[in-house]
């Protein structure tokens, strides 16, 4: 089936011609960071980065660098930049500096603050779209993918991007790539998403645990045999929970590997055959270990655990300095069992996602509220914690200057914007609130309904 056709057969995916034709007459620069990386995995190159007075004067292109403190020699006494920081700025990124005039924006998830806008430049984004999958790939050993129509599907939840995309391999190695959302509550929908497997059987499934879980639940009931043979299955997003992992590789009969990104700097790393998340320093200059923040400077990181943060200056629209990831990890630089060396993550103490669960099958997530606060620019923060099965408690912090005459209605619109996310009837009773300055524990998210 020619790609034309199989647009007409699915036009509710979206495909970006415009796109696909600057990815594609950028293919040997793809080809470049592709090779660069299959020699880094193998231990050739990479892992030597320093702060240059040449990576010095990139970087103050941009104003968050401007600063006294970004102006010496040793990049060890250089500030660390969170992402809490970042959003108190105005503008602490000249975009146009990367010298493109296309820019591709996204927004943190906003689990864990408010949502920050996160712009890649073209370069950037083209091999975070087209080279990740290759990556986790590699890293995990496995070799010969191609040969299929569809090589990846991405399944999501976040209704961002409509039905779908489509997105062809500039590179022509493998089939084409897919994000697919699929809604948990609609039957209809997870319906359509498995008679689409059934048919197009991809080499790669991918999606974050508390997804997969729910579908695979799903299609364990449904059959013994699944509904498609991946060559692999990716978990991102979130941890990736040991029993999961068992469930999805017993029922498919694949490996499921672990990748690690952040939408600040796209793919971090991923497992290789030992299951020990790799961090990539051919893409990312440098990864390092920070005593947590809030922890006082004096205290020292317990050996090689802390706040991970990384240095990563090719995306040139936003160039990350010594940025706080916001997980606590502990990573080694030794050779890992399977052989390669680099930085790899012993543990990974990540964010993880809750989903709530409304009884009778029914399931929210709570990225569908990942443009409140981009809907409502008088909401400062909010909370929402389940409190019985249909029960929720609603806190709400406006802006200072929202005049006392506008709240109520606003707190109602709020208010209402959450009750439309659910997928049932649920009681939402809501109050005004005052949250604690933003520290590393707040939920945005909570249920206080046992398993
Ligand atoms: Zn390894």
């Amino acid at each position: 089936m020619s790609l034309d056709e199989f647009m007409e057969r699915h036009p509710e995916l979206s495909f970006d011609t415009a796109r696909a034709a600057d990815d594609k007459k950028d293919t040997p620069h793809l080809e470049a960071c592709l090779l660069h990386f299959t020699e880094y995995v193998s231990g050739k190159e990479g892992g030597n980065f320093t702060w240059t007075a040449d990576v010095r004067r990139q970087v103050s292109r941009h104003p968050v660098y401007r600063r006294p403190a970004y102006s010496v020699d040793e990049f060890g006494t250089l500030p660390t930049l969170s992402r809490s920081e970042l959003r108190k700025l105005r503008e602490p990124f000249d975009y146009e500096a990367s010298g493109t005039t296309t820019a591709y924006g996204d927004q943190t998830s906003g689990t864990s603050g408010a949502p920050l806008t996160v712009v890649y430049s073209p370069r950037f984004m083209s091999q975070y779209l087209h080279l990740n999958m290759f990556k986790v790939a590699i890293r995990a050993g496995i070799r010969d993918l191609g040969g299929r129509q569809v090589f990846a599907v991405t399944i999501t939840d976040n209704p961002s991007l409509g039905a779908g995309v489509i997105i062809p391999d500039p590179l022509d190695l493998v089939g084409l790539r897919l994000i697919w959302y699929v809604d948990p509550s609609d039957p209809q929908s997870i319906a359509r998403l498995t008679t689409f497997l059934r048919e197009f059987d991809p080499e790669v499934l991918s999606s974050k645990p508390n997804l997969l879980q729910m579908l695979l639940d799903h299609w364990e009931t449904e059959s013994p045999e699944p509904p498609c043979g991946p060559r692999f299955a990716v978990s991102g997003g979130a941890m990736l929970p040991d029993a999961l992992r068992q469930q999805m590789a017993d029922y498919f009969g694949c490996p499921v590997i672990s990748a690690y990104a952040i939408s600040e700097a796209g793919y971090l790393g991923s497992e290789c055959e030992r299951q020990k998340i790799h961090l990539d320093e051919s893409l990312h200059e440098r990864f390092e270990i920070l005593p947590a923040e809030g922890a006082a400077d004096t205290e020292p990181s317990a050996g090689d655990s802390g706040e991970l943060a990384v240095t990563s200056l090719s995306n040139l629209c936003m160039p990350l300095v010594r940025y706080r990831v916001g997980d606590l990890a502990t990573m080694s630089r030794n050779t890992c069992a399977c052989g390669a060396p680099g930085p790899v993550l012993d543990e990974l103490q990540g964010r993880t996602t809750l989903v709530f669960d409304l009884g009778g099958g029914h399931v929210l997530s709570p990225t569908r509220y990942m443009d409140l606060f981009k809907e409502h620019p008088e909401l400062r923060e909010y909370q929402l914690t389940q409190r019985d099965t249909r029960s929720f408690l609603l806190r709400i912090e406006l802006a200072d200057d929202v005049a006392p005459s506008s709240r109520p209605v606003i707190y109602t619109r709020i208010q209402n914007a959450i009750s439309a996310g659910m997928p049932v009837a649920v009681e939402i009773a809501w109050e005004e609130h005052t949250f604690a300055p933003e520290g590393a524990k707040f939920a945005r998210f909570r249920s206080e309904v046992s398993a």
